[in-house]
């Protein structure tokens, strides 16, 4: 199978815009993200594949108009350099599924002081208490 419908076969499930950010390294408008300003508690997780990548404890709001973490659940992502665009970045991919999710900079204001400035097209949230909700009702 070749990659492009490799892509198309796992990757299926993506919206249009998804797909372009995700799987060709898109950047979605600033200040256009679902899930720029949400502050619910919960996991943040690969839209692609769905591997958990960041605790709703490291978001912080970065001005940036992109979703902002200030640490990644350990070994969930991958740092690569990225030359386009003229500029040397490193960008942020899923360790499980290589998607593109963003980029990693080192002006973060916390402790830790990263900046992963991603992209809300690349991930899905996962409430916390949602997720107790239905567990209690399994019992
Ligand atoms: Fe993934």
């Amino acid at each position: 199978m070749n990659k492009n419908k490799k892509d198309l076969k796992d990757f299926k499930h993506l919206s249009k815009e998804q797909h372009h950010v995700l799987r060709e390294k898109g950047t979605e408008p600033a200040f256009s993200g679902k899930l720029l300003h949400n502050k619910e508690s919960g996991i943040y997780t690969c839209a692609a594949c769905g591997n958990p990548l960041y605790s709703s404890k490291a978001k912080f709001d970065s001005k940036t108009g992109w979703p902002s973490f200030d640490e990644a659940i350990q070994s969930s992502v991958k740092l690569k350099t990225d030359a386009s665009h003229e500029m040397i970045r490193t960008e942020v991919i899923c360790a499980k599924c290589g998607s593109h999710l963003g980029h990693l900079f080192n002006d973060g204001p916390t402790q830790t002081g990263k900046r992963f400035c991603m992209n809300s097209l690349a991930l899905n949230f996962k409430n916390s208490k949602k997720e107790k909700i239905k567990d209690e009702n399994k019992n």
